[in-house]
Parts: C-alpha cells; structure tokens; sequence
C-alpha cells in the first residue's frame, strides 16, 4: 500500500517534471493538498510529511477538521460553493476563499472578516467552459468584479480559479487552462497586481503547469480515491 507520504512525493516529481518539460520554475507551482471527505489523520500524516495547505469544499466539514487539528499550523482554503449564509463561517475560519464569483458574497466576506485576522485570501473563479449552470463569472465579466473586489477592505484578491470539465486528453486540456491564463494576463494587465492561477487537479495538473497555474489543488494523487460522500 502507498502511504500519503509517497503519494506527496509521486506529486511533487509530477510538478517537478511538468514545469521542466514547460520551462517554469518548480517554485512558482504550489500544491495544495484537497481534503475533502478525507479524516483529519489523513491531514495530520500530509502535514507530517510536509504538507501545510489544504482545500476543504464542504465548508462545515472543513472547519470541523481545522478544530480538531488546531495545534497545527496549518493553511486552509475553501475551494467549495460558498452560500449566503456560510460566508462567517469562511471569513472567521479560513485563509483562502478561491470560488468568489458574486459581489455580493465578497462583501459580506471582508465585513465579516475578523480584525484580528489578516485579510482572506481571494481568487475569482471563472467558468471557462461556459457551462450554463455553472458556478463561476463569465470571462467577460471577471475584470469588473475584480475592481470592485479590491476596494473591500478585509480581502486581498489573490487570482483566478477554474474547475472545467474534464477534457479527456493534454491538448484539450490545455486548450482550456490557456483562457484562464489568457484573462489573468487580461487582468494584470490592466493594472491587478495578481499573483495566482489556481488550476489544475489530479488528471489534468500538467496541463495546467504548461499553461500557467501557480497553484494545483491535488486530492485524489494525494489521499487516495474519496469514497462517495
Ligand atoms: C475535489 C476537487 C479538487 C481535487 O480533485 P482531484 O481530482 O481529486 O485531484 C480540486 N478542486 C476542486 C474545486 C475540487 O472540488
């Protein structure tokens, strides 16, 4: 049996080998471990191991493992649809919040976000792929959300995050990362100072080195196959 210690380290040799096969540094890709579904022993042996950021989805059960492993030192995201009425729950608990894609939900995040805490973290998640019923802005509409996202106090917009649908091969694959990247160079551009492209997970991690992500959230490759939740 593998142990997660192997497994993060079969992920780090991925990263490693995808940003020397597209000329990147290894550095400027982080990985982020995704927890979701996954106990919070599973979370303490990744952090044995190593591992300090990790992605919860489910942002109640997300806040459960944080109070169970608060001795750690530990960097959680939530990575998950975030509702109206789970924004205290983010702003009081986590450190990053990647799947901003309404105003209204980043202003209740940076009043809600307490003092004594330094900002939330932030990405704007785009819908790449347009599909109708999916979380995420239209790209069009990315670069005016980010300008009011800015003016809030309590958040420090990070980047942009993408969920596509899966595409079966690297090149399609690819296809798709390259829009994110091409509206986070948009973005900056027009004068955003962002640092994070947050793309790309266990089927398709290389793909979105080549085309630029600085942040791949890993789940399956690293705790192994979730069961259903
Ligand atoms: C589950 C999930 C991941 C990780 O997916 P794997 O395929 O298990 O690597 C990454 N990002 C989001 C938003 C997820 O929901």
């Amino acid at each position: 049996m593998t142990t997660i210690r192997d497994n993060l380290q079969s992920v780090h040799a991925r990263i490693v080998a995808a940003c020397v096969a597209a000329r990147r540094r290894p550095q400027d890709v982080a990985l982020l471990a995704v927890s979701k579904t996954i106990g919070s022993e599973a979370v303490r042996a990744a952090f044995t191991a190593g591992q300090t950021a990790f992605g919860e989805n489910y942002i109640q059960e997300g806040v459960e493992k944080m109070a169970l492993l608060g001795q750690l030192p530990l960097q959680w995201h939530c990575i998950g649809p975030i509702q109206s009425n789970k924004t205290r729950l983010v702003a009081e608990h986590y450190d990053w919040a990647h799947t901003l894609d309404r105003l209204k939900t980043a202003q209740r995040l940076s009043q809600q976000r307490p003092a004594n805490l330094p900002p939330l973290q932030v990405c704007i998640q785009v819908n790449v792929d347009g599909g109708a019923t999916k979380a995420g802005v239209a790209p069009g509409a990315a670069l005016e959300l980010a300008r009011e996202i800015v003016k809030l106090p309590r958040l420090k917009l990070r980047g942009l995050m993408t969920l596509p649908e899966p595409a079966p091969d690297f090149q399609s694959q690819k296809a798709l990362h390259l829009r994110a990247r091409a509206l986070f160079d948009e973005l900056r551009g027009a004068g955003l100072a962002l640092d994070t492209l947050s793309m790309g997970m266990t089927t398709d991690l290389e793909a979105a080195i080549h085309a630029g992500s600085t942040l791949v959230r890993v789940g399956t490759a690293v705790f192994g196959v979730r069961a259903a939740r």
